[in-house]
């Protein structure tokens, strides 16, 4: 997760052998991807998408992981279509702990906002992301991962389980996450 780090930082860990790289703020990525440029490079966006940030988003980022509802999923649908993007890669963005404060779809909502995916020509869905609680012990944790990956199993067989971070990749790795999201432990402290 690039996120913070400049595009001379993020250019030394190319140099490393990284290619895949996280943001969540679409205006502080803009600048970075337009200096890197897209070849060779893969960019996700990890962090909440506002709507007026939604054309942005698809001119600039191979995933979002973020999705949450289906009018979201809408917007970036007719903007594929007008900016004439093929593809773009959707991973949803699962709110299992109802947390008021962050964004996420509801377990509850997932099948209709499935479907709904389903039924888009540009976008293509490729999983499930969580966010969970923080907990000093990782080990709490990993009830939110197994839960996603029995949502995964259930709904999206074969999809991607974006989860894990910093100080949890490992639980989650052992829970089934297919994209770990870290930041820290490879950059440093931000
Ligand atoms: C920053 C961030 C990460 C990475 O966090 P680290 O603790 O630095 O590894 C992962 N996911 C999201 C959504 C983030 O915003």
């Amino acid at each position: 997760m690039s996120k913070t780090h400049s595009p001379e930082v993020i250019r030394k860990a190319l140099s490393a052998g990284a290619s895949v790289f996280g943001e969540n703020k679409v205006q502080e990525a803009e600048g970075k991807i337009v200096e890197l440029g897209r070849d060779g490079i893969e960019w996700h966006l990890i962090g909440h998408l506002q709507s007026n940030k939604a054309r942005k988003a698809v001119q600039l980022f191979d995933y979002v992981h973020t999705l949450d509802s289906i009018e979201l999923a809408e917007r970036l649908e007719r903007i594929c279509i007008e900016e004439g993007r093929e593809e773009l890669k959707i991973l949803i963005q699962v709110d299992l702990a109802g947390e008021d404060t962050k964004s996420g779809a509801a377990e509850s909502n997932l099948p209709s906002l499935i479907e709904y995916l389903r039924s888009c020509e540009r976008l293509k869905l490729t999983g499930l992301m969580i966010l969970p609680p923080f907990f000093d012990d990782p080990e709490a944790t990993r009830p939110y991962f197994k839960r996603l990956r029995e949502n995964r199993d259930e709904l999206l067989s074969g999809g991607e389980l974006s989860m894990g971070m910093s100080h949890d990749f490992e639980v989650a790795i052992e829970e089934g996450s297919t994209i770990v999201r870290v930041g820290t432990a490879i950059f440093g402290q931000r």
